[in-house]
């Protein structure tokens, strides 16, 4: 009875969104819980806003919804400024070619501060990929993050990462609030 239960196949749980693909009955599915191009993610707004849509929907909720940062937009491979106050957590950046937001998040911890670049996307294979580079610098010291494979996320999280993805600047590197970086966000050519 086991083997038999085992070996049954059901619609992906996001079917009615879409998703034509089939899961094992009763297990935990990677495909529904990160790689199902259907996941619903949430707006990056997430402490002011409930709205969860598919990823390629969120943008066109987030432009109609929300007052949009003068300095927001930006070019692939266009090395940039970013600006933002420590205590803001999270800045959104869009580009106009793509149908994707871009978060750059900031944590604080005694020892200094996190600073981590998402894509609000599931894993899915679809998903084009990213890279970036991130850099901070005072006082002639430099911090430095390069990845190679953006990371995806459904939703914004304000729990200081566990991974090594991410920028670090010390306490003793920081002036003030505000982080000013310079940020390059590029497509990954497959
Ligand atoms: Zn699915
Ligand atoms: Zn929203």
């Amino acid at each position: 009875m086991e083997s038999v239960l085992k070996s049954v196949i059901v619609p992906c749980r996001n079917a009615k969104l879409g998703c034509t693909k089939n899961v094992p009955y009763g297990r935990d599915s990677s495909h529904e819980k990160e790689y199902c191009s259907f996941s619903l993610c949430s707006c990056p707004e997430i402490k002011e806003c409930k709205y969860t849509g598919l990823y390629k929907e969120i943008i066109s909720h987030y432009l109609v919804s929300h007052p949009l940062k003068p300095d927001c937009f930006f070019t692939f491979g266009e090395p940039r400024d970013v600006r933002m106050a420590i205590n803001d957590k999270s800045l959104v950046l869009i580009t106009l070619t793509k149908t994707l937001l871009f978060v750059v998040q900031c944590f604080r911890e005694p020892n200094g501060v996190y600073v981590a670049v998402n894509c609000i996307a599931p894993l899915a294979p679809e998903v084009e990929k990213f890279s970036y580079r991130i850099s901070y610098s005072f006082d002639g010291r430099t911090c430095c993050h390069e990845s190679p494979e953006m990371k995806r996320i459904l939703e914004v999280s304000f729990e200081t990462p566990k991974d090594k993805n991410v920028m670090f600047v010390p306490n003793s590197l920081l002036r003030g609030e505000v982080l000013e970086m310079e940020l390059c966000i590029s497509q990954v050519k497959s």
